[in-house]
């Protein structure tokens, strides 16, 4: 019998089930794969339906994950193994070394001054670039260096420079062995490939990017200080267009809506419109999903305050001039039933949102079925969306079906309360 949860997944969702169980006397063991927490929501600039500034929200948040006496943060980990059943389940952690005393670490970044290597930083979608010993960002929690073994010299100026003498190149990997009496999976979402779909030339014309690149050029902590910028020639760029459903609500490729995208793109052509509002903003759209409480207030507000142009239809493709780098959009204007383009300064293309490929790994480990798109599959997902086949196995967040950060909030404090219910019903058991 334990009276501790593992959280797998510090993103949004798993934090707040993470701090909703700590705040009920509950014990909890928070998982992470990733050096910090945040997930997805740690990249974000601004948050719809808002405009909440996103790290500003969720830094307190995590900041109370790392000092909360009843959460043991487990970051750049990995479940290996999990047996029992609900209420007693036994579980193997691998925590890989960052070789970096998380004890001695002060954060204080003189590391990364004397760090000769410079590599794509993967927190800013390859965009910047970060040294082989870093943090993955300024609000990382926990603060504490690691060093990227893949791209690291060995010079090990790092460690001669670093007074609190954190530096540890004969780190090794440590097994770590924790009894739970109920288990939350809140794993996220990965994005969509856009190279697949050769047409829009992504990954070949420098200023097409993908919405999550676009976000972290929009941060003012990300890799262009928060100047909207071409990546081509760093002009600004005068016509943007959005391009929705890249690889989603297709049958050739995924059938389903990821939920966010409407919102979230015209959340960031606003933040465009407020940078500069003299620019010209397009979004082409299959059919406009604001399902949400003031979301079709927000796309109004956009077209009629921000005159942000929705055009139904997917372009066919997009055409880089070679000289100019400018991007002809070719499209159809179903509404006039002519064939038109549309010269644009940068694209950003809105992906599908998919399952984590890490999902299968876990769904074998500790034998939860997933859907068959690979998302966690909920015992009723009408009547039950939380619960998994497994008792005392709860799933919340992205990782169960597309949703936003309200929705994964509110998913997650329903699965905190069903593992406490887990825990207690346990508890009283073995009582008796
Ligand atoms: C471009 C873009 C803009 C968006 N803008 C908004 C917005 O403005 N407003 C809004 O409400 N929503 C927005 N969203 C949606 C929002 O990002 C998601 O709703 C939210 O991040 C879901 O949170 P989550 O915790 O379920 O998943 P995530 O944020 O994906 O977090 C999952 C966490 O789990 C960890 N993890 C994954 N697998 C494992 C494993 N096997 N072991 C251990 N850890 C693991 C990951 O490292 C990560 O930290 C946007 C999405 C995108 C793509």
């Amino acid at each position: 019998m334990a009276d501790s949860v593992l959280v797998i997944g510090g993103g949004i969702a798993g934090i707040q089930a993470s701090l909703d169980l700590a705040s009920r006397g509950m014990n909890v063991y928070l998982v992470d794969e990733n050096p910090s927490i945040g997930g997805r929501m740690a990249q974000l600039d601004k948050t719809f339906p808002t405009m909440d500034c996103s790290i500003c929200i969720l830094a307190p948040k995590m900041i109370e994950c790392s000092r909360h006496p009843n959460i043991k943060l487990l970051t750049y980990s990995e479940v290996q193994e999990v047996k029992g059943s609900a209420g007693n389940f036994e579980v193997k952690i691998l925590k890989k070394p960052r070789y970096v005393d998380e004890e001695k670490c002060t954060g204080c970044g003189t590391c990364a001054q004397s760090c000769p290597v410079e590599v794509p930083n993967e927190f800013d979608m390859n965009i910047g670039i970060r040294k082989a010993i870093h943090i993955p960002f300024l609000q990382a929690v926990p603060l504490k260096y690691l060093i990227d073994e893949e791209n690291c010299l060995k010079c090990r100026l790092c460690e001669r420079v670093c007074g609190a003498k954190a530096v540890n190149f004969d780190q090794k990997p440590e097994t770590i062995n924790l009894n739970v009496g109920s288990i939350i999976i809140a794993s996220g979402f990965e994005l969509f490939d856009s190279t697949k779909k050769s047409e829009y030339g992504y990954g070949r014309y420098r200023d097409v990017l993908t919405s999550m690149e676009f976000e972290r050029m929009l941060s003012a902590s990300g890799p262009t200080g928060g100047n909207l910028v071409r990546l081509a020639d760093g002009k600004v760029p005068n016509t943007i267009v959005f391009i929705q459903c890249i690889g989603s609500r297709s049958s050739k490729d995924l059938p389903y809506c990821s939920s966010v995208c409407c919102m979230y793109a015209t959340k960031e052509a606003i933040l465009i419109k407020e940078h500069h509002p003299e620019s010209e903003v397009y979004i082409f759209y299959i059919d406009l999903r604001a399902f949400g409480k003031g979301f079709q207030e927000f796309i109004n507000r956009a077209r009629d305050e921000y005159k942000i142009k929705y055009i139904e239809g997917h372009p066919s493709r997009i055409v880089e001039d070679p000289k100019t780098k400018n991007l002809q959009v070719h499209y159809e204007d179903v509404v006039e039933g002519d064939i038109k383009n549309i010269v644009a300064d940068l694209v950003v293309l809105c992906p599908a949102l998919i399952p984590r490929k890490g999902n299968e790994k876990l769904s074998k480990i500790m034998n939860v079925q997933l859907d068959e798109l690979g998302f966690f599959k909920a015992k009723d997902s009408l009547l039950n969306p939380i619960d998994t086949n497994i008792p005392g196995i709860f799933i919340c967040g992205y990782c169960q079906s597309p949703k936003d950060i309200p929705d994964s909030v509110a998913q997650a404090s329903g699965a905190a309360a069903r593992a406490a219910e887990t825990i207690i019903q346990a508890t009283q058991r073995g009582k008796r």
